[in-house]
């Protein structure tokens, strides 16, 4: 198909390009109990969502940000639930693959916002065209530093990159569920551990505003308004440095809300009879590959979330969690 590139806005043949990278679907078949991919609506895929959206230069520049952390961070550690203490020097790539699946994800929720006649924050389109320049090389971005405040009362001044647009966290996943005194959904370890998972995140009032991407074992925000957020300055990903797999959070209350939310919209819908039938099949057609994968491995571990589920499911965790947070539940897929 041609058309306008929404990167360069070249004339071009347009490619079909993941919104999720593919390596990601990729990996959740292979280490699967069953090998099928499954949307939010239970529905077996074959893969994650695509659409023409970028020539084909564009598109391979992004495939390198993507080797680039397939390489050097997914690969090495998602053989772990929880990562082993350690750290890893990383260079302007690995910001450019936030940004990059980030930038995919604003432009998607931009439009969806249109055609639904819903008001559109102006904010939004600004925070897309500076990510736009940086892949343009424009990249001069007026960021301010930043106070931030960490617990229990640490202030330090943050000075962000010029050439970064925003500010961008990855947080090893696990260390979202080690919080004390915090309730936790059933199916919270599958999701951080397992799915894949994109939505523009904000509170009611739409005071903070950011993406939220969840990849298997990795929990990425991309800031929108405010500039940074509170608890996770650890894992502020700039223009080179060190990616540490441990790291004390703050208070980190709205990541576990939001998490807990589409923990909750993703798995509403019971898996029809049918499918039930047709998983047991195929499980026991190989049973030793259910058994060594990861599907099970997780299962095997889940003990220990298991006496905080309950509370949470009773309690309810509706703070980000209204129905209009998850219009994009279709960037969302999982195992079956
Ligand atoms: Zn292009």
């Amino acid at each position: 198909m041609e058309g306008l590139c929404a990167l360069c806005e070249k004339h071009a043949e347009l490619q079909l390009s993941h919104i999720i990278p593919k390596f990601i679907a990729r990996w959740i078949k292979k280490t699967g109990a069953t090998g099928y991919l499954r949307n939010v609506e239970n529905e077996r895929v074959q893969d994650g969502i695509k659409e023409p959206l970028l020539c084909s230069d564009c598109e391979q520049q992004f495939s390198r940000y993507e080797n680039y952390f397939a390489k050097n961070f997914f690969r090495p550690l998602t053989k772990y639930v929880k990562f082993p203490k350690q750290t890893i020097p990383y260079d302007e790539n690995l910001v450019k693959f936030i940004l990059s699946i980030s930038w995919r994800v604003l432009y998607g929720e931009i439009r969806d916002i249109k055609q639904s006649g819903e008001e559109l924050n102006p904010n939004l389109e600004e925070t897309l065209d500076s990510w736009k320049k940086f892949f343009m090389g424009q990249n001069q971005f007026d960021n301010p530093g930043v106070m931030i405040l960490e617990e229990p009362s640490e202030t330090i001044v943050y000075k962000p990159p010029k050439t970064i647009p925003n500010t961008h966290y990855i947080i090893p996943s696990y260390l979202l569920e080690d919080i004390p005194g915090r309730f936790y959904y059933k199916h919270f370890r599958e999701y951080i551990t397992r799915a894949a998972d994109a939505t523009l995140a904000s509170d009611p009032e739409k005071t903070t505003q950011f993406i939220f991407i969840q990849l298997p074992r990795f929990s990425i925000v991309s800031t929108i308004n405010p500039f940074v957020l509170a608890g996770i300055r650890s894992a502020i990903i700039t223009d080179k440095g060190e990616f540490h797999t441990r790291f004390p959070l703050g208070n980190i209350d709205y990541l576990v809300n939001l998490v807990n939310s589409r923990v909750e919209a993703i798995f509403h819908l019971p898996l029809p009879l049918s499918e039930v039938e047709k998983i047991k099949k195929i499980i026991s057609e190989n049973p030793e590959r259910a058994k060594e994968s990861d599907t099970f491995k997780i299962k095997r571990k889940n003990q220990v979330l298991k006496k905080r589920v309950k509370k949470a499911t009773k309690k309810g965790n509706r703070t980000w969690g209204s129905k209009k947070l998850h219009r994009n539940r279709k960037n969302t897929f999982s195992i079956g």
